[in-house]
């Protein structure tokens, strides 16, 4: 194989191993480049940045210093900018287009969130600063906190687990917690239904629990028998999403919270779903006594690379004393961090987090809300519904909706509509990128066969949901007239082509090596 210096490929259809296109001789195709990863475009020798050897100056590392190189590649400040600009170019974003990710709510990002969060006085803050000097800063969490409280009819929330699945590790300490102050250490079984997002269980198991799996019935919701027949003395909890992963609305929520408590037990509710609600339905009102709140989710904060995300979580008059530290209190006209269990007034169970949470998030979070107002936020619920249920309706006649009946947030289809056409939930889902959509949330939740998982959000316009419906439409009718192949071969037009899921998931190669092949790299 001819290989130029960079170690690329010089004849055309090789050029396809290191993610580029097959029938150009550089790998690109029009603007869309070829991009290599960094170590193969850089150079372990070189360094990007011409710098005097230092003299006159006398290590004071005490023979600590790295001995081996570095291992980072050279590359010159515009090398390295357009590296990652063109791979950000590969990237899809809210801002590009619809992410119809069922149960991720990937809502507009609104600018004025953006605008104040940049706002000096919020940005620049540190959190050693002393507490004189951040009286606003401490102000607005004190805002969100009420704000949270009040749409969830919640006396307590905890501002700084980092992401959903932290506010669920935060709410099920506190449970434990709870439950160890009152001698109950033999509850240790949480009832998790199996439509659950994964996380679930993983949060009951990472608090030394164990999981007992409730079926879910026809309808796509809690099998109330197979509930009632679960409790006992030994139970914990359940950890229970509503509305759920089904995008359906648990009908009998009011009746599980009673059993569980009358049990002995607690409810968790997972709030990713909140979107769904928010303005219309206060959790308190329905026996809950701890729920995240992912505010990415429902309040239009950015869903960073799996970076700052943010979870707070509400707690019930039965668990707030246990509330981890550090929270803000107003105490007379000045606010103060409380930042020790010692100067709480209840038994936190510990911290979830060296600081007090994100910032960023917190700024972005409210300015939604505020920007909103009560009656915005009802609307914000009201508006999701009624895409989503577009969306089901105008589908229903070529699609398979998974249940009957109308959805909450999102609508679920199974694959029975692909049946004996050759094309999976997989190929459908490819094929989709061809016509520039990112797919929907596909195979979860596991209790319905090939899922397809659509979540509009409320920022989606008419026109917007017509053009997406319309590519579904027109997929699913190609699938069932037997254009089988143009979904077997998909995605044909990205930068990156079909992937071998199977190794991708068995095999995946994470770490670039210096003997790694650029094709296993990349791919
Ligand atoms: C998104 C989600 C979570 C996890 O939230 P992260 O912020 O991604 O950690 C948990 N449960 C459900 C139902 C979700 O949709």
């Amino acid at each position: 194989m001819g290989m130029n210096t960079q170690g690329r490929p010089t004849r055309m259809a090789e050029n396809i191993q290191t993610g580029g296109y097959a029938d150009t001789v550089s790998g690109s195709r029009g603007l869309d480049q070829a991009e290599p990863l960094i170590f193969e475009r850089g150079n372990l020798e070189h360094c990007g940045v011409d710098l005097p050897e230092p003299r006159g100056t006398a290590s004071r590392l005490g023979g600590l210093e790295r001995q081996g190189q570095i291992g980072l590649p050279g590359l010159a400040e515009p090398e390295t900018m357009r590296h990652y600009v063109r791979l950000s170019r590969k990237n899809y974003a809210i801002d590009l287009g619809l992410y119809p990710l069922g149960s991720c709510t990937m809502k507009h990002n609104p600018r004025l969130n953006e605008k104040i969060a940049r706002l000096p006085g919020f940005a620049d803050v540190h959190p050693l600063q002393p507490a004189s000097t951040v009286q606003g800063a401490y102000e607005l969490m004190g805002e969100l906190a009420h704000w949270l409280m009040t749409l969830t009819n919640m006396p307590a929330v905890a501002l700084s687990p980092k992401a959903g699945a932290h506010g669920e590790f935060c709410g099920m300490m506190a449970i434990r917690a709870k439950l160890d102050a009152d001698g109950q250490t033999h509850r240790r079984r949480v009832l998790v239904p199996e439509s659950a997002h994964g996380t679930n269980p993983a949060t009951a198991v990472q608090c030394g629990f164990v999981c007992d799996e409730i079926p879910a019935d026809k309808t796509g919701r809690v099998d109330m028998e197979a509930f009632k027949a679960k409790l006992g003395d030994d139970v914990a909890g359940i950890m229970l999403t509503n509305p759920n992963t089904c995008g359906l609305f648990e009908r009998d929520i009011r009746e599980i919270a009673d059993l569980i408590h009358e049990a002995g037990g607690y409810f968790y509710c997972d709030g990713a779903n909140f979107n769904a609600i928010v303005g219309r339905v206060r959790p308190g009102d329905l026996g809950v006594d701890a729920m995240h709140i992912n505010l990415h989710k429902t309040f239009s904060t950015p869903h960073g690379g799996g970076g700052p995300g943010s979870g707070p979580t509400v707690l019930s008059d039965a668990l707030a004393a246990f509330a981890p530290v550090p929270y803000v209190v107003k105490d007379g006209e000045t606010w103060k961090m409380v930042e020790h269990a010692a100067e709480a007034e209840g038994e936190p169970f510990g911290r979830m987090a060296a600081f007090h949470g994100q910032m960023g998030m917190f700024t972005r979070a409210l300015t939604y809300m505020m920007s909103h107002g009560s009656d915005g936020l009802k609307r914000v619920a009201e508006d999701a519904v009624l895409n989503a249920n577009y969306i089901l309706a105008r589908l229903k006649h070529v699609m398979t909706p998974a249940f009957e009946g109308s959805c909450m947030h999102e609508a679920l289809f199974d694959d029975r509509f692909l049946k004996d056409t050759g094309v999976s939930t997989l190929d459908f889902a490819k094929a989709m990128i061809d016509e520039g959509y990112h797919p929907m949330t596909m195979y979860f939740p596991l209790v319905v066969h090939g899922a397809m998982l659509i979540e509009p959000t409320e920022t989606e316009s008419k026109s917007g949901l017509d053009r997406f419906v319309d590519v579904l439409e027109a997929l699913a009718m190609a699938a069932k007239s037997g254009e089988s192949e143009r979904f077997l071969a998909a995605p044909v037009h990205a930068p990156t082509k079909r992937l071998d899921e199977t190794r991708a998931a068995r095999q995946p190669v994470l770490r670039w090596t210096p003997d790694s092949g650029a094709a296993a790299a990349a791919e």
